[in-house]
């Protein structure tokens, strides 16, 4: 007999939870969370409490403030809200870690603002697939691992943070302390549309080169000037040459200039870079720095790098395709079909495997057009996923880690 079957009441308990888990997401994606809206983070993070509050204990931890470069060339501290961290049996033998971020990519006065329902089973608004359902998907596997005879058998750590759709500049750290005490890692990012799953990932660095040149009048004395317009413009030309198998590099933004009759002296050059293995991150890290280096002998001319890759390629290594192998003798109990893909898009699963714990991350439910004003959800993948999330973790409990 399978575990389903021996479990009914477990599996028919999260059945029951349909409406109530609907309810949830329709609840929390109308209410704005958009990483830097921290009044509206912390009116989530007092919902999120009440849900777990009898569940495990309960922390809520200070973050330390987000670093930037802003349109003037100056070090910006940007503060963020705080995430929640639940843990439970911490003695047990197996120790899983769980997470998924509270916040969304929506500022609050933008248009995409409210749930709608589109049909009997997609619902539509900010967030609702990633990740409101997701962190619906997480609460209900964890009552339900409460709820069953193999709960005694591990503990677990909880994670939602508020800043993982700004590189989880805040919350880095607490990854690396969670990979330390954990022997695996589930987070609940969506799954693809028709199910499928994100087998690895690229990896992702963001960088601001700040140009500073030497101005003049553009009439009297344009010999005298050195215009930082025109070397960040040769740079980011170099840089976006730098696409490659496996590379790609985005100019994103560049910030200069000023009135017509004035050499400009300053200019901010963004980029990202997307790598799809280590070597590929390497290779890229040390071209940027080549690239900016070039320019060292121009003469009035200077430039600063910062930033960085944030997150590592998350590669499909051993650790990894265990649990894929878990996770798909779970689905084929369920009757769910499981299919794999590589993703460009990163997650905190990326940090997570370079801290040395093997991880899946797209756990959440089924839906698409996330980041976009189109974002939904599946209904029916609610319970759907709570249910596999479920079974994965029983089976975390049997096997070997
Ligand atoms: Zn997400």
């Amino acid at each position: 007999m399978g575990a389903v079957q021996e479990y009914r009441e477990v599996f028919d308990w999260i059945d029951a939870q349909a409406a109530r888990m609907r309810d949830l997401v329709s609840k929390w994606a109308n209410l704005n969370t958009f990483s830097y809206n921290l009044a509206g983070l912390q009116q989530f993070a007092d919902l999120l409490k009440k849900e777990w509050g009898a569940l495990g204990d309960v922390e809520e931890l200070s973050l330390p403030t987000a670093e930037s470069i802003d349109a003037d060339g100056k070090l910006v501290h940007a503060p963020l809200g705080r995430a929640l961290r639940i843990r439970k049996r911490t003695d047990a033998p197996r120790q899983i870690f769980l997470c998924i971020h509270m916040d969304t990519v929506y500022p609050p006065e933008g248009n995409f603002r409210e749930v709608t329902l589109v049909d009997q089973n997609t619902m539509r608004g900010p967030g609702v697939c990633d990740a409101k359902g997701g962190l619906a998907v997480m609460l209900i596997a964890v009552e339900a691992l409460e709820r069953s005879p193999w709960a005694q058998k591990v503990g677990w750590e909880v994670l939602i943070n508020p800043d993982e759709e700004i590189g989880s500049p805040g919350s880095s750290h607490l990854f690396d302390e969670a990979a330390k005490r954990n022997h695996v890692g589930l987070l609940f990012e969506p799954a693809m549309p028709d199910g499928s799953l994100v087998s690895h990932r690229g990896g992702s660095g963001s960088y601001s080169v700040i140009v500073r040149g030497r101005s003049a009048h553009a009439g009297r004395d344009p010999h005298m000037g050195r215009n930082a317009v025109v070397a960040g413009a040769e740079l980011t030309v170099a840089l976006s040459k730098l696409t490659a198998d496996g590379i790609t590099v985005n100019v994103s933004k560049i910030h200069g200039g000023g009135p017509a009759n004035v050499v400009p002296d300053l200019a901010i050059c963004r980029f990202n870079v997307r790598a799809k293995t280590p070597q590929d991150q390497q290779k890229i890290q040390s071209q940027i720095q080549d690239a900016v280096a070039s320019f060292r002998d121009r003469d009035g001319i200077r430039m600063e790098l910062h930033g960085g890759f944030h997150r590592p390629p998350k590669p499909l290594d051993a650790g990894t395709q265990h649990l894929q192998t878990q996770l798909e003798s779970c689905a084929r109990e369920l009757g769910i079909p499981v299919s794999w893909r590589y993703s460009g898009g990163v997650s905190d699963g990326n940090q997570l495997a370079a801290a040395g714990l093997p991880n899946l991350d797209s756990l959440g439910p089924r839906g698409g057009s996330i980041h976009s004003p189109d974002e939904f959800l599946m209904l029916n993948s609610l319970t759907e996923r709570a249910k596999l999330a479920t079974l994965l973790i029983r089976s975390l409990t049997q096997g070997v880690l």
